[in-house]
């Protein structure tokens, strides 16, 4: 049997903090542990939020920490064609559909639709469906804006898809969900409704490139935080649309700040930059996220 491969996949569009740290070190941790692969994927599709710069301060506070991955790494805004090759499968197949409106047009949709005090579903993190506006187009509609060169973005038809897969989905989870759930776990990607599969301005999202690159870079571990742990129902869909192998998933717990809020890029008392001027050294962030290295 080929060995496991485990890959930490930071965006480059702020400094790393203490959260990527453990994410890393406990990927890295448990490659080691399964005498498997380390991989960094650098996940830069939005290459208006992400820098180079961000993007080098996240290999140096790797490499600061101790660790080691295999080269070349990949770099998502450099693949830009697989993802359009999958996005084409799935266009083929009439699992999406183009999608015109805008943030504030869908949000008076909304809106409007609420005014009477009718409930609104929400997905996971709490952000509304999108509205069924643009699925409802007539197909004539949809060529003659698109040939007219409007702007749209790709979305996943649902109701389509989960159709079009039958029967219910699972993964198999090794960590656990804010719920604690584990073991089988459940798919439940219409939670989510029609979510974005290629951007406006970049032809693939996070879902979809997500799906693609574990699949080609054969990814057997995904261990990641437990915030993206209801995002793999979407990822389960996809991988079933695509035909894609599917990884064992791991969501580890967030290492929360003082308050108990997530920490965030923004705000840099956690960044393992601004620790390591503070003299920090990388036994101390082992430490402070848990993780006790070998002496
Ligand atoms: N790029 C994502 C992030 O920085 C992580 C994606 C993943 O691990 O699946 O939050």
């Amino acid at each position: 049997m080929s060995s496991p491969v485990f890959r930490f996949a930071p965006s480059p569009n702020g400094a790393l903090h203490l959260g990527h740290a453990y994410s890393a070190l406990l990927n890295h941790a448990m490659a080691r542990a399964a005498d498997g692969r380390f991989l960094l994927r650098i996940e830069d599709i939005d290459t208006a939020r992400c820098t180079p710069q961000f993007e080098e301060a996240i290999h140096r506070d790797l490499a600061w920490l101790g660790l080691a991955w295999e080269e070349p790494v990949r770099r998502q805004s450099e693949h830009f064609d697989d993802y359009a090759q999958a996005l084409e499968r799935l266009v083929e197949a009439g699992m999406v559909y183009p999608s015109f409106l805008s943030r504030s047009e869908a949000r008076a949709y909304i809106a409007d639709a609420q005014a009477d005090g009718a409930p609104w579903p929400r997905d996971p993190d709490g952000v509304p469906h999108f509205p069924p506006v643009d699925r409802m187009r007539p197909e004539s509609e949809r060529r003659r804006r698109m040939a007219e060169g409007e702007p749209y973005a790709w979305r996943l038809d649902m109701a389509a898809a989960t159709a079009h897969v039958g029967g219910p989905l699972f993964w198999d989870e090794d960590g656990s969900g804010p719920q604690g759930e584990a073991g089988r776990v459940p798919a439940r990607p219409q939670e989510w409704g029609d979510v974005v599969i290629a951007r406006k301005e970049t032809p693939a999202s996070y879902h979809l490139s997500v799906v693609v690159d574990d699949a080609l870079q054969g990814i057997t571990h995904v261990v990641r935080g437990r915030d993206l742990f209801h995002a793999t129902a979407v990822h389960r869909l996809l991988q079933e649309l695509l035909g894609l192998p599917v990884p064992l998933y791991h969501h580890h717990a967030l290492i929360l700040d003082e308050e108990g809020r997530k920490l965030s890029k923004s705000r840099g008392d956690t960044g393992i930059a601004a620790l390591r001027e503070a003299g920090a050294t990388p036994r101390d962030i082992a430490r402070m996220v848990g993780l006790e290295t070998r002496p």
